[in-house]
């Protein structure tokens, strides 16, 4: 009898292909079920690009809460809740509130794992020559005002507690570190230790590597239907190219485990499987500025921002790209691409980088897989053979990598009976 383990991954966006990767390295007979043609093209598509041990703070507090409520009736602001009735939304904020008490613990184990992360990510585009627009220029938080710089303050020591220095920085120190940013600055925090990349290119890049170590990729394969029987894994699946070739029905197979990593569809898959995962969807942005000549190029910033107040990442990709991504909608599975979320990071873009042209850019808009308590639910289900890798919500490209390396030694360690 083979000792070798058959193991299916549901999901080809960031965390499926780690995922699939590390287990494949480890020797299990590995296949990846995704609905799309291609990988990551869903939320790993075009995020903000910061791999942000600095951004690890869970939103969980009863100042989030409050913004929140603020934010509610203000057509610009970050945060957009749709009111009407939902169980799914209304289930997800009340545990959300109740996460409330765990904040510290919870931000200092983001930080760990997003460290941890940084790590395994680097020693894997290394291993398969996996080139993503890396910038290693560190990531700079700034802020208007006292208020929110003393804020900020509070969080960097949190973050220390998870092994994290962020350097305080002067006005002057921020024009140094990133001299095309104008506007009215108090101070600011500085990690040098973060950087940023192209989710997509690395997926991609990674999928290829995953072939190369035997995986097999269903693309175009959507799991329509899961379950536990003897011990094993029953998928059934069906293939639709949307180019004329599709299968006829259902096909079954059998695996001895599956790790969900669906992004926001893990929620109807794991209730299949008797296991409760209550990811919501919450809805964000992303333009990237296509700096065509030599002066855009130069008036773009190199240093990735963020700026709280407004809630916006950015990153620069290579010489020619620059993308601004945030917002948080609170608004089902829609991925409509909405004008007036897409105005203000221009405005921002005009008001921060006046020299910057925004004549050419793309916009996109993706649904981050978020838990109520914001830690990704990386490990065993209640059936033997069933985990999950999925529930990363604003930080899967920062803490996939770590998750990936937990989640594939808990199932290659798991005894197939
Ligand atoms: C605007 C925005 C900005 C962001 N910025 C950052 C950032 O700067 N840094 C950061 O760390 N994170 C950021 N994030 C979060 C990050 O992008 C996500 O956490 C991450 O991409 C989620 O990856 P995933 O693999 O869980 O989901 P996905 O990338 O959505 O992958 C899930 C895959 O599963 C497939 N699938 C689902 N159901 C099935 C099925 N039944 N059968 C087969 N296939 C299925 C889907 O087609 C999809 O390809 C941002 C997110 C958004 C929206």
């Amino acid at each position: 009898m083979s000792t070798v383990k058959k193991v299916a991954v549901i999901g080809a966006g960031i965390t499926g292909v780690t995922t699939a990767y590390r287990l494949a390295k480890k020797g299990a007979d590995v296949t990846i079920f995704e609905s799309n043609s291609y990988p990551a093209m869903e939320t790993s598509y075009a995020n903000g690009g910061q791999l942000s041990a600095s951004n690890a703070e869970v939103w969980n507090s009863a100042s989030t809460v409050v913004k929140g409520v603020g934010w509610m009736f203000s057509a610009g602001a970050p945060l957009l809740m749709n009111p009407k009735p939902s169980w799914h939304k209304y289930s997800w904020l009340a545990e959300f509130v109740a996460a409330i008490p765990n904040y510290e613990k919870n931000t200092v184990q983001t930080v760990k794992w997003a460290l941890d992360a940084r790590e395994h990510l680097v020693s894997m585009a290394k291993e398969e020559d996996v080139r993503f627009d890396r910038e290693e220029t560190g990531i700079l938080h700034f802020y208007e005002t006292k208020k929110q710089f003393a804020v900020a303050e509070k969080v960097s020591a949190l973050l220390k507690k998870g092994g994290l220095e962020r350097q305080p920085v002067t006005p002057e120190e921020i024009r140094k570190i990133e001299p095309n940013l104008k506007g009215d600055i108090y101070g600011g925090f500085f990690t040098k230790s973060d950087f940023t990349g192209d989710i997509h290119k690395f997926s991609s890049g990674l999928a290829s590597a995953c072939k190369r170590c035997g995986v097999e990729m269903r693309m175009s394969t959507s799991v329509e239907k899961l379950r536990t029987a003897n011990g094993k894994i029953e998928i059934f699946s069906r293939f639709d190219d949307n180019r004329g070739s599709s299968s006829p029905g259902l096909a079954k197979e059998v695996f001895d485990s599956v790790v969900v990593c669906a992004g926001v569809h893990s929620r109807n898959l794991a209730t299949m499987l008797g296991d409760r995962i209550n990811i919501y969807p919450v809805k964000g942005y992303s333009i990237t500025v296509n700096l065509e000549d030599e002066d855009n190029q130069n008036a773009a910033p190199r240093t990735s921002l963020l700026d709280d107040n407004a809630k916006l990442v950015t990153s620069r990709l290579g010489p020619t790209r620059f993308r601004v991504a945030g917002t948080a909608e609170f608004n089902g599975y829609s991925k409509d691409i909405v004008w007036k979320r897409i105005e203000p990071m221009l405005k921002w873009c005009h008001r921060h980088f006046p020299g910057m042209s925004t004549e050419s850019f793309i916009s996109w808009a993706g649904l981050r897989p978020m838990m109520p308590n914001m830690l990704p639910k990386v490990g065993a289900g209640n059936r033997p053979g069933v985990f999950y890798n999925t529930g990363h919500g604003h930080l899967g490209w920062t803490l996939s990598a770590a998750t990936a390396e937990i989640v594939s030694e808990l199932v290659t360690s798991e005894v197939v009976t």
